[in-house]
């Protein structure tokens, strides 16, 4: 089964299958008549299902090699049709009463995940989504650590000090360096402080892709008695590819996670999956102690473990259970398996990133550690000016998105100041407090072959200006 338009033929096929299935399952209980209240005419169905095709042309183009803009593209057509079929019938995986069989999917996907990190224990979930993952990594450090506050890096996802927030932590960033990771000198100085109960490591920032050293934070944390969430909901899965090798990325970080106390993964980032579908997990089970509530009114057919009795959500879908589970199946936690589709975005970000080196219009901000690549137009007269390149910046985003469908260009943008700038060796006069550069996240294994077309036309849409 092929991925992508030229897959659709196929994934028709066997999404009538899926119909079919449930359908005769369906079947098993006996006829009977749907309301009358819930039909439709034939002719209303097919003016609005026009209507939303219609509507949904209005989207950007996420899907093709074209689109080097942000973390987005369509799920794996396992994915589909394992979140279609098992929607027909609509389990709802906060109880086994709700979904036995997806929430034994579910089960076996974390485990899955919790193996692939190398946690000999574990104790987890998936979620909606990395925010509400987080969430709960965040909950369970307040409780673990009651009064003291969570450090993360300033790099690490706005949404650390916004749940903070929402839990009345105290969050305290703590600077990246040059590399946009942890800067470890500042994370002991605040550590000394004596205020820190839980560290917070990215294993890739969504903004550069950049990894925070999870194999020294661990040691120092630990030195000064906090605990540490390691926050990998875009990079988890680069761990299948984290062999120090040319097209894989750096070992220690990740092999360093196995030692944190939870970690949060996004199957809806570079897992294949269809939103909302992120996951947290934790070493120790007996953080389940946390979550205990009563409800006279969801568990009754099992005394086995509901997920509703570790997650602060309730309902969930199951559907998204049954769309990794059949992922996993197919393409799995292995370097050959989901590792081989990751590893074709890290050749291009290397190879785009050697591209712009040897390029005179063109500067990198900083080496890619992932397959997140940051740069910026920097040929002008004299020295860039930071609003010269947050110029430029803007025709490279705007015009590749003027063009015709099939000559389009879809990047993104990422803010800076002049001391970003400066720290990793930049001499850009920073005559505005910030502007925007380059940001492309070749998160699409077809993104290898077009490289240098990308490349041109980059170029080229600096040259029209
Ligand atoms: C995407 C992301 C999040 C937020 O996850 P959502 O699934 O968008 O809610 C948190 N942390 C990191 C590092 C991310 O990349």
């Amino acid at each position: 089964m092929h991925a992508g338009p030229a897959g659709y033929g196929e994934l028709a096929e066997q999404l009538r299958a899926a119909v079919r299935s449930v359908g005769d399952w369906m079947a098993e209980y006996g006829e009977f008549t749907p309301h009358p209240s819930l039909d439709v005419a034939e002719d209303d169905l097919r003016r609005a299902t026009g209507a939303l095709h219609e509507r949904l042309r209005e989207n950007y183009p996420f899907f093709h090699p074209r689109y080097v803009g942000q973390m987005l593209k369509p799920p794996h057509p396992a994915a589909v049709i394992g979140y279609l079929t098992a929607m027909l019938i609509n389990p709802n995986n906060h109880a086994l009463d709700g979904g036995p069989a997806t929430a034994r999917m579910e089960k076996e996907v974390t485990a899955e995940l919790a193996a692939m990190f190398g946690y000999p224990t574990h104790l987890g979930h998936l979620t909606s989504s990395g925010t509400i993952a987080n969430l709960e990594a965040l909950f369970v450090a307040r409780q673990t650590h009651p009064g003291q506050a969570i450090a993360h890096s300033a790099d690490a996802h706005y949404t650390h000090a916004r749940m903070c927030h929402l839990l009345g932590v105290e969050s305290v960033p703590v600077a990246a360096g040059a590399d946009g990771t942890l800067d470890l000198q500042a994370l002991e100085e605040t550590l000394r402080g004596g205020r820190i109960g839980t560290v917070v490591a990215t294993a890739g920032t969504t903004g550069l892709g950049a990894v925070d050293p999870v194999h020294e934070i661990i040691p120092l944390a630990r030195r000064y008695g906090a605990r540490v969430h390691v926050d990998a909901a875009y990079g988890g899965f680069f761990r299948l590819i984290a062999d120090d090798s040319g097209d894989g990325v750096a070992a220690a970080p990740f092999a360093a996670i196995a030692g944190s106390d939870s970690v949060v993964i996004d199957p809806h980032k570079h897992g294949l999956q269809p939103y909302g579908c992120g996951a947290v997990i934790f070493r120790d089970p007996g953080v389940a102690r946390h979550y205990l509530h009563d409800s006279p009114y969801t568990y009754f057919t099992s005394d086995e473990l509901h997920l509703g009795e570790i997650s602060l959500e309730c309902s969930r879908a199951g559907a998204a259970a049954a769309a990794l589970w059949l992922t996993l199946e197919l393409l799995p936690l292995t370097a050959d398996g989901l590792g081989a589709v990751l590893r074709p975005g890290r050749r291009a970000a290397r190879a785009w990133a050697g591209l712009i080196e040897e390029s005179e219009q063109l500067s990198l901000f900083q080496p890619p550690q992932l397959d997140i690549l940051s740069y910026f137009p920097s040929c002008f007269p004299g020295r860039p000016r930071l609003s010269q390149i947050d110029a430029a910046s803007a025709r490279v985003l705007d015009g590749g998105m003027q063009r015709p469908s099939d000559q389009s260009l879809f990047v993104a943008t990422y803010t800076v100041d002049g001391a970003s700038l400066a720290a990793r060796g930049h001499r850009v006069d920073a005559d505005v407090a910030s502007g925007r550069i380059l940001r492309s996240v070749l998160m699409k294994p077809e993104i290898e072959e077009r490289v240098p077309a990308l490349h041109q036309q980059v170029l080229d849409l600096l040259a029209d200006a």
